[in-house]
């Protein structure tokens, strides 16, 4: 799975690092960055990554 955060788009709400903190955080600028590991995630893990993009309210979670 490949996951990255537009952090041009990104408003800092912190909304993915709450809902899915394995696989976000924000940084030092408020800015959220991937983190973790994205390669054969089991499907709970895979969830999570969606929740937190679907919960960005700026779409600048890309996760394919
Ligand atoms: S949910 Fe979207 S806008 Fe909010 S911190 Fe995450 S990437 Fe940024």
């Amino acid at each position: 799975m490949e996951v990255k955060v537009i952090k041009e788009a990104c408003i800092g709400c912190g909304a993915c690092a709450s809902i899915a903190p394995d696989f976000f955080e924000m940084n030092d600028e408020g800015i959220a960055i991937t983190t973790g590991n994205y390669e054969n995630l089991s499907e709970d893990s895979k969830k999570e990554v969606m929740d937190g993009k679907d919960s960005c309210p700026t779409d600048a979670i890309v996760a394919e």
